[in-house]
């Protein structure tokens, strides 16, 4: 079982889907940190992010693992090098190939099989688990995501926010697995609004569906 937590880049989707999960003692699958492994990866083989063949190809040959809040590739932690700007963007490049996507999917669907996750992402309630019995679409406004950003990484706003639009329009124009609003989630705006409070919120709609 799963409980979806989708939205744009920076609308909190992290802080409250791992605390959520802790609280409800779900796990929680962080789908954005695989798309940057295998950004990573291609970095790292010269492969070039915007080509198809070799992003599907790069995907297809790495194992990605999580272990103890440690994101690994092979069984070497990468949980440090998978955040800088430079894979943060050959992320967004991978993400938009089908096969890649495909490769995701299929991974993610195997690890959610387990047991009770909080997962999120940009396609988890469309794509990877549309009978999610809670679905969370998180989002915030443009300039507080990127003040967000900004915060925890010590960059500039205006530079976070302009590569945030692009970010933005690659995630919600590409064909596969486009960052949608599922029919039946539950927005929430999390602007303004602390982690906890959001937190709460959802933890409080999982006990009324008596998912937890
Ligand atoms: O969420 P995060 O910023 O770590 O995601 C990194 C990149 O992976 C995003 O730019 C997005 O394009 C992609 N992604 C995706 N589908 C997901 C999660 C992330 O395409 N389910």
């Amino acid at each position: 079982m799963v409980i979806a937590i989708d939205g744009p880049a920076g609308a909190g989707k992290s802080t409250v889907a791992r605390g959520l999960a802790e609280e409800l003692g779900f796990t929680y699958l962080d789908s954005g940190a695989m798309y940057r492994c295998v950004a990573l990866t291609c970095l790292e083989w010269g492969a070039d992010p915007n080509a198809s063949g070799e992003a599907t190809s790069t995907a297809e040959s790495i194992e990605i693992g999580f272990d103890d809040g440690e994101v690994l590739i092979d069984g070497v932690p990468v949980t440090d090098e998978i955040r800088t700007p430079e894979v943060t963007e050959a992320a967004s490049q991978v993400s938009v190939h089908p096969g890649v996507r495909e490769a995701m999917v299929t991974e993610q669907r195997r690890l959610i099989a387990a047991g009770p996750f909080v997962a999120e992402g940009r396609d988890i309630a469309t794509v990877v688990s549309p009978d999610s019995p809670l679905k969370i679409f998180l989002t915030a406004s443009p300039e507080e995501r990127a003040e967000r950003r900004a915060a925890q990484t010590g960059a500039d706003v205006s530079e976070v926010l302009a590569a945030q639009e692009d970010r933005d329009r690659r995630d919600s124009e590409r064909e596969h697995g486009a960052l949608l609003v599922a029919d039946d989630a539950v927005t929430i705006d999390s602007t303004g609004l602390t982690p906890d409070e959001v937190i709460s919120r959802i933890a409080g709609l999982a006990r009324e569906r008596g998912l937890a």
